[in-house]
């Protein structure tokens, strides 16, 4: 099937709605109206309704969706239909803790390989993987890479996985510029995403503070 350019923020939604759905899946449900699914994420059925008509999951009326065929199409749309291999460069408290985190499974993704340029770190044991020295990434399938070294180091690594075939980055290192059309950057700043946060919050009541200027 030939799916139409989907917008960019439609694409944000969609790992919201396959979380949704693997989850009402796993409560042994078949079918779910639009309505009932906005109502389980917290969002709105007109925008589940609109995301979804750009690759034609218009479910049926009166019926709803297909939960396991809904799930098959987002994964399709989301390329998590094949075997996702991730590295991580940066093996410090940030990322031994992003290596631990169990939540990656449910989308598919394995981080299969870490490293780090601290002697010390190399041959440490964080799970089931063992860090490495960068100059092995090469040899190893892999094509999206996490950034978690600090912001002075993010544009010399954020270079190396490009050299090493790396077509997407996730990184928490919001201090480099790409300059490169091809490759994929979603930086994750949590300060950033705090102030996106202030906006819709009344200024603080618990804090006699002074307005910064
Ligand atoms: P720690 O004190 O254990 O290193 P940390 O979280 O305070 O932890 P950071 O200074 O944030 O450490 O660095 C994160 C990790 O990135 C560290 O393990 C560090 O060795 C690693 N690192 C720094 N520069 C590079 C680089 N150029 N290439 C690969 N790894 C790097």
């Amino acid at each position: 099937m030939r799916y139409n350019k989907i917008p960019d923020e439609a694409v944000r939604r969609l790992p919201t709605y396959l979380r949704g759905l693997l989850s009402l899946s796993e409560q042994e449900r078949k079918k779910i109206s639009s309505q009932r699914l906005a109502d389980f994420l917290g969002v709105n059925h007109w925008q589940i309704r609109k995301d979804l008509s750009y690759f034609g999951g218009f479910g049926t009326p009166g019926i709803g969706y297909d939960i396991e065929k809904l799930i098959r199409q987002i994964r399709k749309i989301l390329k998590l239909n094949m075997v996702r291999k991730a590295a991580l460069v940066g093996v410090g408290n940030l990322g031994s803790a992003v290596l631990r985190y169990p939540g990656f499974r449910i989308y598919g993704f394995e981080i299969a390989a870490a490293f780090d340029n601290n002697p010390k770190k190399i041959g440490r044991k964080i799970g089931h993987i063992t860090v490495a020295k960068l100059q092995t990434l090469q040899k190893r399938k892999i094509d999206l890479g996490i950034i978690t070294v600090p912001c002075e180091a993010a544009q010399e690594t954020f270079n190396k996985l490009i050299t090493a075939g790396i077509k997407g980055v996730l990184s928490f290192s919001p201090c480099y510029k790409t300059g490169r059309k091809k490759i994929k950057v979603i930086t994750i700043d949590i300060a950033m995403d705090l102030s996106r946060l202030s906006y819709y919050i009344p200024p603080s009541q618990f804090v006699a503070g002074q307005a910064l200027s």
